[in-house]
């Protein structure tokens, strides 16, 4: 474990980009025109091995490379830039590679609702006992990581993003729907913004008295990318935002705070420790999630290795996702066969407080559909993958299992032909 002596109140000048190639650092200068990039001295001085940089899954998790884009897409930017074109055009070549990366995956839009005819343009509402609200001032992140499927809350030009301010229309809206029973601060990430920020929305959310709000969650990935939030030694603001945690815990919400880690090296130093351990103790319980990303945690090992380092800190592990189809996701995507044998091997082998997870999960527009089996059927020797829906738009439709045709090609769930159901598919595989 790297021991952490950072002052965080005296910044160095950024170093990584002595390290890189010149032609390295003019890639990730143009590919950040089409995709979002932004980074901090955490994440260079602490997270990434720069003698090993381009295999480095910290280093491929935060900067973009030139695989990310499709090569003509690559090289029809790289043209526009060298070619100095006017400002305008330029936006016009980039907007349109952005645009064939499928920034709206799921159908989210779908999920936006409305209160008293009027659509909450920064709430999600999609499984019937959570509300996800986006808060403005919480639409970026500490560092943007390059698979994200947000990507494009994060790119101006889009007119694709979800984010408000009035807490009083969510609270309203948590009260006219009595089975919303939690509410998900989301980004971004929510842990950008300051303690006293998040404390007016809290308290708006206590004063409105909501009987039927059990659980505050945030979604975040403040404890890779900035831990000296939860360190009051590092930051002046920290003390406050573990009182706001703790005035939540005693105010008689559970407070879940669902931390995002890809891969163990963001685990494994003091700060990230500290940062767990001060968090817990506030009596905030966290629980973590990721993706699996070619590239960056396409292993067994890894998902143990992170599931075991998550639970001997104290963390419970609670979802292995499946990489959406949008951004670069190209690059990241792993087939389903593959990825349902990775975790096959990698739970096997987990401690018993490790398979806490669901896994592995895609977030499709319907719901999160799990990968339960791969099935040989014996009546016509083909395989199949058995799933189901453990969180659906219409509950009734939840923890059903049913069949897809197995291609051990696909990526995603619409690239399945459904099945009938046939009783003679019993025998599970592995
Ligand atoms: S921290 Fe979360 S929202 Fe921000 S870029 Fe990474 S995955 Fe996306």
């Amino acid at each position: 474990m790297k021991m952490i002596t950072y002052n965080t109140k005296n910044f160095r000048q950024i170093e990584y980009l002595k390290f890189l190639p010149e032609e390295t650092r003019k890639e990730i200068e143009l590919v950040s025109r089409v995709l979002p990039f932004k980074t901090n001295n955490y994440v260079t001085d602490y997270l990434i091995d720069w003698e090993n940089y381009a295999n480095d899954p910290v280093f491929i998790l935060n900067f973009p490379n030139r695989e990310m884009l499709r090569e003509d897409d690559y090289q029809r930017v790289k043209w526009a830039w060298e070619n100095r074109v006017p400002e305008k055009e330029f936006q016009r070549v980039v907007n349109k590679v952005r645009l064939s990366l499928n920034p709206h995956p799921a159908n989210q839009q779908s999920n936006v609702p409305k209160l008293n005819g009027k659509p909450l343009n920064g709430v999600q509402h999609k499984y019937r006992d959570i509300v996800l609200f986006f808060p403005s001032q919480g639409q970026t992140c500490h560092a943007h990581c390059t698979f994200c499927f947000r990507w494009p809350q994060f790119v101006k030009d889009l007119d694709l993003q979800f984010q408000m301010r009035e807490i009083d229309e969510v609270t309203d809206y948590i009260r006219q729907n009595e089975h919303v029973h939690e509410i998900l601060f989301t980004g971004g990430d929510p842990m950008i913004m300051s303690p006293a920020t998040i404390k007016k929305y809290i308290d708006q959310i206590f004063k409105a008295k909501l009987d039927n709000l059990d659980t505050i969650r945030f979604g975040t990935k403040s404890l890779t990318y900035w831990p000296f939030a939860f360190l009051p030694d590092f930051s002046d603001e920290a003390e406050d935002m573990l009182n706001l945690f703790r005035q939540i815990v005693d105010g008689g919400k559970h407070l879940s705070f669902m931390a995002h880690f890809n891969h163990p090296q963001e685990m494994d130093n003091s700060a990230v420790q500290e940062a767990i351990y001060n968090i817990r103790q506030t009596g905030a319980e966290i629980r973590t999630q990721a993706p699996v990303l070619r590239n960056i945690n396409n292993s067994s090992k890894i998902w143990r290795d992170m599931w075991t380092q998550q639970v001997k800190l104290g963390m419970i592990p609670y979802y292995m996702f499946i990489e959406r189809e949008t951004g670069p996701y190209y690059y990241f995507s792993v087939p389903l066969a593959e990825i349902y044998e990775m975790y096959q091997h990698a739970i096997k082998y987990s401690g018993s407080l490790g398979k806490t997870v669901t896994a592995p999960v895609m977030s499709a527009s319907q719901g999160k559909v799990q990968i339960m089996a791969v099935v040989d059927n014996p009546a016509d020797g083909k395989k199949y993958f058995m799933m189901q829906y453990v969180r659906n738009r219409n509950v009734e439709n939840t923890y059903k299992p049913f069949f897809m045709e197995y291609d051990e090609k696909a990526t995603w769930f619409d690239q399945l032909k459904e099945v009938e159901m046939n009783p003679v598919m019993a025998n599970v595989s592995g």
